[in-house]
Order: structure tokens, then sequence, then C-alpha cells
């Protein structure tokens, strides 16, 4: 099944037949966050999206090294070079320090990935932990004539450039058209152009990031940490590289710039980008207050969405839409798919209880497990694929009530296949709906129910009080009475 995989590449506009350079052997490059805040959920949709992609290589047996990056320095406010480092901003607002502000993103980062289930890549380097292979990148750009220094900041000529390649070959942007567009900017006199972008940028005295180098104390730009770690990781070539789409231009267009003034290669085979989250129909933006973050959709506590949905919830709905396709998020869908997902947890248990026939199926078993890898191999279909999950749930549940019948082999290729999708593809788990209740709401229901209890005891409703206790301790939640009152422990 292997050889039947199609992509769709967002440098070419179609899909096409993945194959690795390397036999059974995947590099994937996926640009992570920039740890100044916490993470959203138009985020976490890209890195869910692409948790299934690299769920479903590996399930399809390739050895996928996953390389996704932290951006730590380097990410100005905008992209024509300008502004302040969104970190260093962060830390002078805060008043700490700007690696106070990545720990504290990265470590929330990692908690919301671990939440959803996403699982962690191979290697996930940072850009502060790479500035001399980025120097080192910037000298050979230098050499090869397509970066030029002014005042100690180095850019990259965007117009030599493209005399020689194609800049805008993966976004579709043309030449013309960016000259006609873009600015310039006050401050921004240094460059020659200015559609050029920074390499290496001389820091004010007032920026705290900086680093020594040939050119001055500074700081790399952007666009060249992706360049510089994923070669030093998968190497001048490799298979995916992927994203929101929102990074196509410019950063993955300057990615494809800076690789090919180095080497004159293309440095990517399959460029996968991802698509939008809206909200309520509308754009997020933290700016119109059209925006919740993860745990406030996990605790409830917003103004939009405001009954709690579990991390496996969000996923599922989220894994419900193709990568490629716009979703809108609203309390309505959720909804649904929280009642989706525990129709396919029941499933799993019904499963279980089911005994094999000695007549034949009746259902073929064979060819809807085709057509689950079908609509994976068909550029990661994960809505089509949960269409023919249910239509599996519709035959389990008439198995169950004994109208129809299913074979020793075909039961077990229907677990297999149903667990294999299930869990290791679109990486689903069987925690109920409970992890979505945090432990404040917790403390709050059982102070309640001792409250009623002791109201119970003091009017000798003592049938109450033992339920209440009883009740409790099913849940392995211990009552324990004192002179000074009641408190419990969970067990
Ligand atoms: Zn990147």
């Amino acid at each position: 099944m292997n050889n039947s995989l199609f992509v769709y590449n967002s440098l070419k506009g179609k899909k096409e037949l993945f194959k690795p350079i390397l036999e059974n052997y995947v590099g994937m490059y996926i640009c992570g966050p920039t740890v100044y805040n916490y993470v959203h959920l138009g985020n976490c949709r890209t890195f869910i999206s692409f948790d299934l992609i690299y769920r479903y290589l590996k399930h399809l047996g390739y050895k996928v090294r996953y390389v996704r990056n932290i951006t730590d320095a380097g990410h100005l406010e905008n992209d024509e070079d300008e502004g302040e480092d969104r970190i260093a901003k962060k830390a002078r607002l805060e008043k700490i320090e700007p690696m106070e502000v990545v720990q504290r993103y990265t470590v929330d980062f990692h908690d919301k990935m671990d939440k959803f289930n996403v699982l962690p890549p191979s290697i996930e380097p940072t850009a502060t932990g790479h500035i001399i292979e980025q120097i080192e990148l910037i000298k050979l750009i230098i050499n090869n004539g397509f970066a030029y220094e002014v005042n100690g900041s180095v850019y990259f000529d965007v117009l030599k450039f493209n005399r020689e390649n194609h800049y805008g070959k993966l976004s579709g942007r043309k030449i013309e058209e960016l000259i006609h567009n873009t600015r310039s900017l006050e401050g921004q006199n240094d460059k020659k152009n200015p559609q050029d972008f920074a390499l290496w940028k001389k820091a004010e005295p007032e920026h705290i990031m900086r680093w020594p180098s040939p050119w001055s104390d500074g700081f790399p730009g952007w666009h060249l940490e992706c360049t510089a770690m994923s070669r030093k990781y998968l190497g001048k070539k490799f298979d995916i590289h992927g994203g929101g789409m929102d990074l196509k231009f410019p950063h993955h267009e300057c990615e494809i710039a800076q690789a090919e003034s180095i080497e004159n290669i293309s440095p990517v085979n399959y460029w996968l980008h991802t698509n939008m989250l809206t909200l309520n129909g509308k754009k997020m933006a933290k700016s119109t207050g059209n925006n919740i973050l993860p745990d406030e959709m996990f605790n409830g506590s917003n103004n939009l969405i405001k009954k709690p949905f579990s991390p496996m919830t969000v996923r599922f709905f989220m894994l419900q839409a193709h990568y490629r396709s716009i979703i809108d998020i609203s309390q309505d869908a959720l909804e649904a798919s929280e009642k989706g997902l525990n129709r396919l947890k029941e499933s799993l248990t019904t499963l279980e209880k089911i005994t094999p026939s000695n007549s034949t199926t009746n259902f073929d078993m064979v060819a809807w497990k085709e057509s689950c890898y079908k609509a994976m191999n068909d550029d990661f279909n994960s809505p089509i694929l949960i269409a023919h999950l249910f239509d599996a749930v519709k035959f389990i549940n008439t198995v169950s009530n004994a109208k129809k019948q299913i074979s020793e082999s075909d039961l077990h290729i229907l677990k297999e296949t149903f667990h294999h999708f299930y869990f290791d593809v679109l990486g689903l788990n069987i925690k109920t709906h409970s992890d979505s209740i945090n432990t404040i709401q917790l403390k709050g229901v059982l102070d309640l129910v001792l409250d009623l209890r002791k109201n119970a005891r003091n009017s000798k409703d003592f049938k109450t009080s033992d339920l209440i206790r009883e009740s409790l301790l099913k849940l392995n939640i211990q009552i324990n009475d004192s002179e000074i009152g009641s408190s419990y422990k969970i067990k």
C-alpha cells in the first residue's frame, strides 16, 4: 500500500504520488510556534493536521524523522523586517528575561500538544541554539553573490536571485507585483529594494537578544532558522516541508530562495500547507475578541463557546475536515463531534463483546478495510476515513443486536483495522468527557455534595447521608468525618 499515497504538493498545485528520496525513510520539517504567547487554536489545528500525517506515514511503515522547530528569536512584529522582536517585546512588557518568555510559552505549547495527543517530533531544535549554523549560511549566500551587507545588517537580494531563479514559485506571487506593492518604510533605506529580506539584523542598543557575527552584534532574520535547521537535520534536499497556509509567503518562499541561492537545487520535494480555522464564521483574532484559547475551550471559561469540550472532542472535530479546507468552530459543530466521538468510543466497547459465528459475514470487510486506506492515501482524507468508520459502527451495532453475523476472521480484520485507525492514525484516545472538567470545578462540586450531606445529617436523614458516602466511595472518593466537620480524600 506504500506506493499508492498521493499528497497535494503546494509547489505544483496538484496531487502527486508520494515517493521519498530514500526508500522507507521520510524527512519532514514543520515550522513550529513562535513562543511569545499562549498557542492559539488555529496553530493547534496545524500541528494536529501534521500529527495525523506523521502518524499515517509511520503506520505505513516509513521511518520518519520529524523535525519541528521552536522559534525563540528573530521573529519580528511584521514581515517587512520592521518592528520589535516578538519575544523581546513580551519580555519588555512583562519585565522578565526573554528566555523566561520562551520557557513559559514552550511549556504551555508542549502541554497543549500533550492534551491533544499530538506526538512529539523526533527533533525539536530552537533558533537560538543554531546561531552559528545561520551565520555560516549567510557567509555562503554572500559568497554566491545573493546577499549584501549594509551598516552591519545583511539582506537577501531578491531581484538578483530572480534573474537566474524564480522567486514566487511557491506562493504564485509575481516579482513585478511585489515591487509594485511593497512600500518603502521609514528606516528601511538600508535595503537596495524593499522586497529584499533580512538575513542578519544589526541590533539597536536597546535590543537584548543579540549575538556576535562578522557583520555586527545582532540577530538572524526569521526565515533563515528553518533553512539552517532543516539542512542540519534532514539534509540539503528532503521530502516534506509544511506549515500553516499563512507561512507560504513570505516565510516559505524566502526559505526556498535561501536554499537555492546556496546549492541551486530545490530543497523540498513536497510542500504541504494546512488551512485556516474560523470561529463562529469569522476569522479568529485577539484584537476583535473573536478568539478562544485551548484551555478556555477545555474548561468552558469563555464567552463564545460556554460548554466545556474535551481536547479529544476538539481534535476529532478538526479531523472531521480535510486539512486543506477551512473549518469553522462553533458550539453546535463541537456538540455534533462530541456525539460522533462517543459513538465511535461505544463501538470499541461493543466490539469487544461480539462473538463470531460460523456463517459468513453480511459485510464486505476486506473492501471496507481497503476503502479506509484509500481515503488516507488520497492526501490524508480523514473526513472520508471517519465516514468509513461510522459505516463500521452501524454494522457493529447490527451484529451486537444479533441481526447480522460476523465470521472469526472478519472480526479480527474489523478489530485490528478499527483500532489502527482510531488510536494510531487519528490519534484518538478513550478518555471520557470528564477530562474537560478542571480541578477547580471538581472541588466546587465536591464541596457542594459535602454541604448537602451535612444538611442531611443535621436533619437526621441518615439514609441520604449514607447514600452520598457510599456513592462517592464507588468513585474512589472517601469521606472522613471528624469533630471539626467532614473532608474528602480522592484515592
Ligand atoms: Zn519556518
